[in-house]
């Protein structure tokens, strides 16, 4: 069996910077026996340039001429209408396609015989497929943005410096939702100096906030809130009051808070209430990663909008953080796709196995039909066309 023809072009989504395969990932594919085609100029905003593609040995195509020659194109979103209409049947698509909120792209996929894969799907807490976990590589990239960003926005400094000119105190940053995003804007926000303070409803979580040296937000109003999988099950109202109003009290006292609480197939909770921005310090500094057009965990914020309450504290709604860091970003994720390529390609053969959990979780549509259960039972639910529906 020949190898196989792995393609990525440049992202088109407003802001975004990363591109699905940086050089350093060509050359790995290279190296696993596959041919690798970029369109000129897809890494240009990551800062790849196009030498550091053709020395890793990826040929440079023209947009056209990289959806007519790859058997896989790999993408970070999914692609706009035009580009879409110049996939084929039988070409294998890779990216984040988010077949739950979008479920005309799965139908249109399925129509055009794709085989759609999306990496939002992957089994997250199998050994086995941690090295394909875009969510997790980006997520890191997130809460690590989100600190810079915090400290960029935060008019003192987050260390204690002790100057001729006196001394000041450490910044005290408290993050809410200590997963991937939440433990590495603790950690880079304890490298810079401020004093820490982690907070999450999982148990778990406790011990990850204290391995990073950070202190944990006792609220007084203990509620244990594990799911499936290693996420959070949504609280009930009660449950969701009472931390609300537990939070709120804490909040005040923090000079810089940074949002990441996220619940599977939920909008997320609003934990930083009006009530909790109206008591905070001016100059104090609230960074959203949880917002969207869903909302957010801070009362009132947008995505990719930062807005000055009227007690001088800056609420920013985050947008797409990871396009912020683009060469670390598009590395990560690039990385993740080669790993995903090992598994689901063998000896230059497809393989999709449906009973090999990776794959389930991952496979969209293949050969005409929609063969994601999830995504299948949403389509064909009678009422519903997505999961806010
Ligand atoms: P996520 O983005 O879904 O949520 C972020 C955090 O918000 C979670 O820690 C969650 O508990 C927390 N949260 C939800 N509701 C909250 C509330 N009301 N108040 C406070 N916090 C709230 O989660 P994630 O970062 O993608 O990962 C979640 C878990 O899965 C973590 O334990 C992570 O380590 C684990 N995980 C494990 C693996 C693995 O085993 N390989 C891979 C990825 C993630």
């Amino acid at each position: 069996m020949s190898a196989r023809t792995v393609g990525a072009v440049a992202e088109t989504a407003p802001g975004e910077r990363r591109v699905a395969l940086s050089p350093d990932g060509a050359a790995r594919l290279l190296a696993a026996d596959h041919q690798v085609i970029i369109e000129a100029g897809a890494g240009d905003a990551a800062w790849f340039t196009e030498s550091d593609y053709t020395d890793a040995g990826a040929r440079l195509l023209s947009r056209r001429e990289v959806y007519e020659q790859a058997d896989i194109i790999v993408c970070v979103h999914p692609p706009a209408a035009a580009d879409a209409s110049l996939l084929r049947p039988g070409q294998v698509l890779i990216g984040l396609l988010a077949p739950l909120l979008d479920l005309d792209l799965a139908r249109s996929l399925a129509q055009a015989k794709v085989t759609a894969i999306s990496l939002d799907g992957l089994p997250r807490t199998l050994s086995a497929a941690q090295s394909m976990d875009v969510l997790s590589s980006q997520a890191n990239v997130a809460g690590y943005k989100a600190a810079l960003v915090a400290a960029d926005t935060y008019g003192g400094y987050l260390p204690m410096f002790m100057t001729a000119a006196g001394t000041t105190r450490p910044a005290q940053v408290l993050v809410i939702g200590a997963g991937v995003a939440g433990l590495q804007a603790i950690s880079t926000a304890r490298r810079l100096g401020a004093v820490v303070t982690g907070y999450d409803v999982r148990d778990a979580a406790r011990a990850d906030v204290a391995s990073t040296g950070a202190n944990f937000l006792d609220v007084g109003a203990p509620v244990s809130a594990a799911g499936d999988g290693g996420y959070a099950r949504a609280l009930s109202r009660e449950e969701h009051d009472a931390q609300q109003a537990a939070l709120t009290d804490a909040i005040a006292r923090f000079d810089i808070v940074i949002t990441t609480a996220q619940v599977p197939g939920r909008p997320a909770p609003v934990l930083v209430s009006a009530a909790a921005l109206a008591a905070m310090r001016p100059g104090s500094v609230v960074v959203d990663l949880a917002a969207s057009r869903f909302g957010g965990n801070v009362d009132g914020a947008l995505p990719e909008t930062t807005t000055i309450t009227d007690n001088g504290v800056t609420v920013i709604g985050a947008g797409n953080l990871p396009a912020g860091v683009p060469k670390a970003a598009s590395t990560a994720y690039a990385r993740n796709i080669v790993a995903m390529l090992a598994h689901l390609v063998r000896d230059g053969a497809l393989v999709l196995d449906q009973d090999d959990p990776i794959t389930a979780g991952v496979l969209v549509t293949h050969d005409g039909d929609i063969v994601h259960p999830a995504v299948r039972a949403l389509i064909e639910a009678p009422t519903s066309e997505g999961p806010d529906a």
